[in-house]
């Protein structure tokens, strides 16, 4: 499971200073000293570590305690604010259109999980919201990439809109807005190409489709097993195409867990889902305050 060697050490360090009736700056700093190394280990870009252990130290040292909780409960508290800030705070949903269809385009490297993901995304919609997608596959580069969506699109009996790989994804991406229009689609999931690395054409190909859809979303898959990697390529995307959020992929997975830390610090954007598996339900909505609660037990 993600973050289990992470979650393991703060949870063992907190449970040390948990009990203390009394907690002495010497003990606010044994315990971050251990933090700092959980998230170090745990793959957490070191910058965001440093200002991590900066805020809970200022804020644990010297408090104000409040009378419902012991000196040490305090801190732990801390510790876990401070963490939920750090994941994104509050809980970031998609942004809609007043005006549907709402446009979302899904972009990411090969191999993220991206057209597995755009599945996901509309069968949450579907699911949760009672929405009515449209797939589009605009994946022309890929072999069978388009029958990929295609598939996802029949198992969830959700219509895929396809003009084949002979047609430029700016195309596919207009026509397919158009058809949303006319049969009243309140969504289009636009998957776009990935390449193994980030390179111009394919980024001049994405701003191209983002002009001519004019996305309410912009989401990054990356796969969360690649740590720091998964960072840089946020930040890459973030630069050329600007983002709105992140869904990081294969958190079933034992990832350490530094992508899920560090992306928000570091980009400023939302990781808005997480992908828990392959099947077309295992995605979740992104709840920071969860997620702290996990890791810190
Ligand atoms: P794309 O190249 O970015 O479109 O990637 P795909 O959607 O084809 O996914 C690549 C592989 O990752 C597939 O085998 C997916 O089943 C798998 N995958 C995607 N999301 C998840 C996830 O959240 N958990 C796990 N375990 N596997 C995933």
């Amino acid at each position: 499971m993600a973050f289990e060697g992470l979650a393991d050490r703060l949870q063992n360090t907190l449970q040390k200073i948990r009990g203390k009736g009394k907690v002495t700056e010497a003990d606010v700093k044994e315990m971050m000293r251990e933090v700092r190394l959980a998230l170090l280990e745990a793959d957490v870009n070191f910058r965001v570590v440093k200002d991590f252990i900066k805020r809970v130290t200022e804020r644990s040292v010297g408090q104000e305690v409040l009378k419902s909780l012991t000196p040490g409960q305090q801190v732990v508290k801390v510790v876990h604010d401070e963490l939920t800030t750090l994941l994104g705070g509050e809980q970031s949903k998609i942004a809609v259109n007043n005006r549907p269809p709402t446009v979302i385009m899904m972009v990411g490297l090969q191999g993220a999980g991206k057209t597995t993901t755009t599945g996901k995304l509309a069968n949450h919609l579907r699911k949760k919201h009672n929405r009515k997608p449209l797939l589009v596959a605009a994946d022309i580069y890929r072999p069978a990439a388009i029958k990929q969506l295609e598939t996802v699109g029949g198992q969830l009996n959700l219509p895929v809109f396809s003009l084949g790989d002979q047609v430029s994804p700016v195309e596919i991406a207009k026509q397919a807005i158009a058809k949303a229009k006319e049969e009243h689609h309140d969504y289009v999931i636009i998957d776009t190409a990935g390449r193994l690395h980030i390179d111009e054409e394919l980024m001049d190909e994405l701003q191209k489709v983002k002009e001519i859809s004019n996305p309410n979303e912009i989401f990054l898959v990356v796969d969360a097993m690649t740590g720091q990697d998964a960072v840089n390529v946020a930040e890459s995307f973030n630069e050329q195409l600007g983002l709105t959020g992140v869904v990081l992929t294969k958190l079933d997975g034992d990832t350490r867990g530094g992508a899920a830390l560090s992306i928000k610090a570091v980009t400023d954007l939302p990781i808005k889902f997480v992908g828990m598996g392959e099947k077309m339900d295992a995605l979740e909505p992104f709840h920071p305050d969860r997620m702290s609660s996990r890791i810190l037990g």
